[in-house]
């Protein structure tokens, strides 16, 4: 039976939960199951270093500290910046918002000061992950050569 292990495309439903809250940040619950290709950096890296080896109709639970998920929260990543940058938008706390280096979420509007964080929104967090592994199947070429799992009416490419 094949195993989750570099280069297999594996299918997983899962639940990830904050545990000191228990907040569900993140379900495939009543979704198609989250299908990727393991070693190709699609997943945090604690996700797929937990399911290597797992079979189909496995579950698994595990905590992932911040360095094996989103990474620490990093200070330089809180930024202020004038507000006129922001054009047509009006800044309000708690928007997401996206920049030509990625998104950033809005924390605090001052006056004409806008305090801005690039962190990911799971940065820093301790995160909680429930996974029922659905199927598991070998890479095809193409799959391996794209360095991405093809779902099965993925035909873009
Ligand atoms: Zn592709």
């Amino acid at each position: 039976m094949p195993t989750i292990e570099k280069d297999a495309v594996a299918s997983v439903h899962y639940t990830g939960t904050l545990p000191e809250s228990g907040e569900v940040f993140d379900s495939s619950e009543g979704r198609d199951p989250l299908t990727f290709l393991v070693g190709h950096k699609q997943m945090i890296p604690g996700f797929e270093e937990e399911l290597m080896g797992a079979e189909k109709g496995e579950r698994r639970t595990f905590t992932l500290e911040p360095e094996r998920a989103y990474g620490p929260k990093i200070a330089e990543a809180i930024q202020q910046i004038p507000s006129e940058m922001f054009g047509e938008i009006t800044p309000e706390p708690g928007m997401t918002l996206m920049s030509d280096v990625g998104p950033f979420n809005v924390v605090s509007v001052d006056g004409d000061t806008v305090t801005v964080d690039f962190n990911h929104k799971l940065a820093g967090e301790t995160l909680q992950f429930s996974v029922e592994v659905v199927d598991v199947r070998a890479a095809s070429e193409e799959e391996l050569a794209h360095g991405h799992a093809h779902g099965p009416d993925d035909n873009e490419h």
